[in-house]
């Protein structure tokens, strides 16, 4: 087999969730990690912008890429040491996040089902940390694998070298030095389960289950997860546009004056995490619609396309948002997917 097709003028429409229209002067997919040295010599990718692409689904295009595309379609998973109570699992970047979840649970590994239905693939999960429901990957990560484009030379990072945060890490900060190959992930058999998140123990009660097991929990997640956000097959959209603003107590103190509902969640001891979404929801955008550009009426931090926006069209309600809540609340809302 090839080991990497290389496509001129491609188009991107299909290869994002929001399915806004794009093109890129190059799109690269590549079989095997073993191919990322050529094709980057081949396409002089030194020059040229670079864009790592996994599903597309925490990316906006509001415009062509004039540059290389990359897309990882490589396969694999394997368990590279089981001591019987913990295990390291090795999984190569090209495969489906939620698929990976899911082997992880089938052979008797807890910790992922609170990820479960996260779409994307596993070399994009690092990039921002994914999380959810109380959990995020930063906890199971060993240790990423990677192309370092700077170096020229393939390089594995601990979970330290990866500076992780919250929706955050040193790749989404350094986009144009690693390519993220393979993630190592430490996973056990016995693990406590999160099971404090909001709505957990409800759903688990509805589906009569009290001492549920990870696979339950999962279940349940899944259930939570499908009631709440817009299917991206169904409806174009990248999940949550807005991470969580982190303010300063004071901050708090002051806002709480005007709006003593305000809800919140500690941080650290100098600062506090809003919801986005009741921001968002308290400037009435919740379910408002503007030509084909929207806010699910589900959920008020997903911005959606019904079909016929563009991503420029999508950005400019993320802006009218973010200037509205800025005006009203004097607090900043900064975007969750890559904006191109
Ligand atoms: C319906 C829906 C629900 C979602 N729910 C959540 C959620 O609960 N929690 C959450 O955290 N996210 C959520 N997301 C966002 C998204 O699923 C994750 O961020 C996911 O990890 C993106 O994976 P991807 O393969 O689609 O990456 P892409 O969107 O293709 O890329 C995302 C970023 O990663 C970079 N990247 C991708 N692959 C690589 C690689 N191999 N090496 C280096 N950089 C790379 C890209 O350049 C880009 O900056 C949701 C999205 C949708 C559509």
């Amino acid at each position: 087999m090839e080991r990497f097709t290389l496509i001129r003028n491609a188009r991107l429409d299909q290869r994002t969730t929001f399915r806004v229209p794009a093109r890129a002067a190059w799109l690269a997919d590549v079989w095997k990690s073993s191919a990322l040295p050529p094709l980057l010599a081949e396409t002089a990718a030194g020059e040229r912008p670079l864009l790592l692409l996994g599903d597309g689904s925490n990316i906006l295009f509001t415009r062509d890429f004039e540059g290389l595309v990359i897309h990882l379609a490589t396969r694999g998973i394997e368990i590279l040491a089981d001591d019987g109570q913990q295990a390291t699992v090795r999984s190569a970047a090209g495969e489906n996040w939620d698929g990976f979840v899911r082997w992880t649970l089938a052979h008797g590994f807890s910790g992922l089902e609170n990820l479960i239905l996260i779409p994307g693939t596993v070399g994009a999960a690092p990039i921002q940390n994914i999380g959810a429901y109380g959990a995020e990957v930063r906890e199971f990560v060993q240790a990423v694998e990677a192309f370092d484009i700077i170096e020229q030379r393939f390089t594995r990072l601990s979970n330290a070298a990866c500076e992780f945060a919250y929706r955050d890490s040193l790749f989404k900060r350094r986009p144009q030095r690693y390519i993220v190959t393979a993630v190592e992930f430490l996973l056990h058999r016995q693990r406590p389960m999160q099971l404090a998140y909001s709505g957990v123990r409800r759903q688990l009660d509805v589906m009569g289950i009290n001492r549920p097991t990870p696979t339950d929990l999962g279940r349940a997640i899944e259930c939570l997860r499908r009631g709440k956000l817009p299917d991206p097959t169904v409806i174009g959209n990248a999940g949550s546009f807005f991470k969580n603003p982190v303010i300063p107590i004071e901050h708090l103190k002051l806002l709480q004056r005007a709006h003593p509902d305000v809800p919140y969640h500690a941080h650290d001891h100098r600062a506090c995490k809003l919801s986005a979404a009741w921001l968002i929801e308290a400037c009435g955008f919740k379910g408002m619609r503007e030509g084909d550009a929207g806010v699910a009426d589900t959920h008020a931090l997903v911005l959606v396309n019904y079909g016929g926006a563009d991503g420029a069209q999508v950005w400019a309600l993320a802006e009218r948002i973010r200037n509205t809540v800025a005006d009203r609340f004097g607090v900043s809302l900064e975007p969750e997917p890559l904006v191109i």
